[in-house]
């Protein structure tokens, strides 16, 4: 198998392209797409400050290393779970990478705010994802940062639309969107610019490029039921991902009204957010 631009061995056939590439010409063509990407909807700004949200695998380090190679400025965020082994090597991936990319690295730690993950028994994911909305927008606002970049993937979004659209959870689909403009100040915007790139696509960039990425999932993830329907069609259908991704055009609604929580003055659907919620049940003193 030969590369279709320049005839060397190639390293990647891309079923989705109808291309194969070798090395030089992957990691180059892989640039373009997310390039071509954050430009078409408009995911970051060259003008804005801009805070990457890393969590030491290989999405978010290939998001990194990619956006750096475009010529994007940024600093990147490491919110430290307390999950035992898992989060320290994440940890140290990431400390790694920020040394690789000469890009500052913050960390905040969950235990400051009284918990960690392994605390949450039976809801950790829900309790894990409310912490890390709640953080991620709260650190990016008070450091003064405009918008939140995460190393969500096709086959992220895609899974998690088709998983609220059977449970009837249009409210959760809507969220899905490559960028998110705020609707109060306390919100920050949210960016994805791996939106429309996949899991593969990461993958095979971070390892040619050599980044430092922790490969082995969380202890706590959930069976990838829906991941695994979007993979079989993808193998099926290749181009099903980023065709699907493409179409997702739904409109995010306003919230009627904004309200603050009354304990930590950060958004709230009603008198107490989410997180404070959370905290309240494991610290007596709060
Ligand atoms: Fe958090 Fe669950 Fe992801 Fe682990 S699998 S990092 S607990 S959301
Ligand atoms: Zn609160």
């Amino acid at each position: 198998m030969k590369c279709k631009k320049c005839g060397k061995k190639a390293v990647a056939n891309l079923r989705a392209y109808r291309i194969s590439l070798c090395a030089d010409c992957y990691v180059e063509f892989y640039k373009r797409l997310v390039e071509r990407s954050i430009k078409k909807y408009k995911i970051l700004s060259k003008e804005e400050q801009i805070l990457l949200a890393v969590s030491g695998g290989k999405d978010s380090s290939a998001m990194a290393s990619v956006l750096k190679e475009i010529g994007f400025e940024f600093e990147m965020l490491y919110i430290d779970l307390g999950i035992g082994d898992y989060s320290r090597d994440s940890k140290q991936k990431v400390e790694e990478l920020s040394d690789l990319l000469k890009v500052r690295l913050n960390i905040v730690e969950l235990k400051d705010y009284g918990f960690t993950i392994p605390q949450a028994r039976g809801r950790v994911c829900s309790v894990c994802g409310t912490a890390k909305r709640y953080i991620m927008n709260r650190f990016a606002r008070e450091n003064g940062f405009d918008v939140v970049a995460t190393g969500h993937t096709a086959e992220d979004i895609a899974s998690f639309y088709l998983k609220n659209i059977a449970g009837n959870q249009q409210a959760f689909a809507e969220k899905l969107l490559p960028r998110i403009e705020p609707f109060d100040a306390k919100v920050v915007a949210r960016a994805r610019p791996l939106f429309e790139i996949s899991e593969k696509e990461n993958m095979l960039y971070a390892i040619l490029k050599k980044l430092p990425f922790k490969s082995g999932e969380c202890l706590y993830a959930p069976k990838p039921d829906w991941k695994e329907i979007v993979y079989d069609i993808e193998l099926k259908k290749p181009g099903f991902v980023k065709n699907f991704v493409r179409g997702l055009t739904v409109e995010v609604k306003k919230p009627s009204e904004t309200r603050y929580c009354s304990i930590c003055g950060e958004i709230a659907s009603g008198d107490i957010c989410s997180f404070c919620k959370i905290r309240s049940k494991f610290s007596k003193s709060f």
